[in-house]
């Protein structure tokens, strides 16, 4: 057997970002991935009916499209498509109402009576400049932008939370459209930076669209392993690692796992005062996701709704607000705000002929054992009438079992980490390199370090070339 030059323990989209990365820079590298199959957060199981494609976690893909590190490679070539919807986002309100992102700035703006042309003022220059917002935003703090002013005006409007920034909106339907795409931050919608996720996931749905992958998530993944395996990279599923001394002995080893993994898995080569800083990383409320299949469409009312993959559930800014501050205060919402994704609007592969997949989550507090599906189920009735009678079968996953299934979703936390102010710009903990562990050779890679969650292999990809450099200078 040959002995590698890298390790990588776990095989998300970053551990394969890093394994890639690696290999390119000429190293042997084996991946170590506890479960059965690669992939982490981005897998596809039949989990309800025989023919029924679910994504088990990430299912929607601007961070796919928009991504430095996924340029590198020639998706389609690897059998991956991207399935763009002519809606990007809609959000229903009651009266049959669903304000909604296309594409062009200006319709979306048309379609927001009074609200359009401060809609207008916030996005034509975002998106005028998403070439260079993005890419910055996807990258470590330390970098320089390619276009600082540009990197300014998004900031400081970012730095804003939610609530502030859709003081300059004053329709129902501008507020609760900006605040149901906020809430993907999992943050009080009066934290700071709330507004700053709202403002980038628009500006991607206009410059690069929120598509999905044809046939399902797990695509993507089998594009990064094949890539790999090209280069004569090595994944071994079914693994689990619990400290570094059973690892075979390499020149560097990076790690898809968090902080508080990190911790058990180093024991005691740690120093003092790294464990201290890692112990002090604060990780986020939990989700409780179901999957349905169903014997046809959702029945929305409103025809935005029909023509999207991604539907935010809440109705009013208020709304929103109320149910993510008392996820943040410990309790489950009546009313949640909830994500739907039915990637069967582009995708027919995904289910037998005439059916679909559905799938939906909304946040708890973190290590939730509570089933909520029947609250997720009343939100989509309350604007699809008659949607449980194309119920054929359900499946869900408390907060408790996403931690279950996947060690880095910490008490179901599904970004591996809070995206407060300070985790944003320290992640996740200060240190110029946030990937190094202050163990030489040893990089951390997973969400949660910069850019943060999300599926854009983007922190794999960074912590990789961190390791490249190192080794670089030590040739
Ligand atoms: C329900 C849900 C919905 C989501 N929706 C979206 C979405 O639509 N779009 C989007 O962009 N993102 C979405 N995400 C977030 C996205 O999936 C994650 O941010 C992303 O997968 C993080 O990648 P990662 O490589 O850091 O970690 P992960 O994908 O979590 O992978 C970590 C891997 O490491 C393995 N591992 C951990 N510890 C060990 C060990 N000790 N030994 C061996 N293996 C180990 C795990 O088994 C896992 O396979 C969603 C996540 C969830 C759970």
């Amino acid at each position: 057997m040959r002995s590698p030059d890298a390790v990588v323990v776990g095989s998300g989209p970053n551990g394969l970002a890093a394994a890639l990365t690696l290999a390119r820079g000429g190293l042997a590298v084996d991946v170590y991935e506890g479960s059965e199959t690669a992939g982490g957060g981005c897998r596809t199981e039949d989990l309800t009916l025989d023919g029924f494609h679910h994504d088990v976690c990430s299912a929607v893909h601007p961070l796919v499209a928009a991504s430095p590190f996924f340029r590198t490679i020639d998706l389609a070539a690897r059998g991956v498509k991207l399935l763009y919807p002519p809606v990007a986002f809609a959000h229903p309100l009651d009266g049959g109402r669903a304000p909604a992102v296309v594409t062009s700035v200006d319709e979306t703006a048309g379609g927001l009576g009074v609200d359009g042309p401060a809609y207008r003022r916030l996005f034509s220059p975002l998106v005028r400049d998403a070439g260079s917002i993005v890419p910055t935003a996807l990258a470590p703090l330390r970098s320089v932008p390619a276009h600082p002013l540009a990197m300014a005006r998004f900031g400081l409007r970012g730095l804003l939370s939610l609530e502030r920034l859709a003081r300059r909106f004053c329709s129902e339907e501008a507020r609760g459209l900006l605040a149901g795409v906020a809430a993907h931050a999992m943050l009080p919608l009066t934290a700071p930076l709330s507004g700053a996720y709202g403002m980038l996931l628009t500006t991607m749905a206009h410059a690069v669209g929120w598509p999905v992958v044809e046939g399902g998530s797990a695509r993507i993944v089998d594009a990064l392993v094949g890539e790999v395996e090209s280069l004569g990279g090595q994944v071994r599923t079914g693994r689990w690692i619990r400290t570094l001394g059973e690892l075979p002995s390499s020149r560097v080893t990076v790690l898809d796992v968090t902080p508080r993994q990190l911790v058990a898995m180093a024991a005691e080569r740690l120093r003092d005062r790294d464990r201290r800083a890692l112990g002090g990383f604060r990780y986020g409320p939990g989700v409780c996701k179901v999957d349905w299949a169903l014997s046809g469409p959702v029945p929305w009312q409103s025809e935005a709704c029909r023509k999207t993959v991604t539907v935010h559930l809440g109705g009013t800014l208020e709304e929103v607000a109320a149910s993510e501050a008392d996820v943040f205060a410990g309790r489950h919402p009546d009313r949640p705000y909830c994500i739907v994704v039915q990637p069967g609007v582009v995708d027919p592969t995904r289910a037998p002929v005439g059916r679909l997949t559905l799938w939906a989550y909304c946040h708890v507090p973190a290590g939730s054992t509570v089933d909520m599906a029947e609250r997720i189920e009343a939100q989509i009735e309350r604007f699809a009438p008659g949607f449980r009678d194309v119920v054929l079968a359900r499946v869900t996953r408390t907060a408790a079992e996403t931690a279950r299934h996947n060690p880095n979703y910490i008490g179901g936390d599904i970004n591996s980490g809070m995206g407060t102010l300070r985790q944003t710009m320290f992640r996740p903990t200060v240190r110029w390199d946030p990937y190094k562990t202050g163990i030489g050779g040893i990089y951390l890679c997973s969400a949660s370090t910069p850019p943060g969650g999300g599926v854009h292999g983007m922190c794999g990809y960074a912590a990789a070339r961190s390791a490249l450099a190192d080794l670089g200078a030590h040739r």
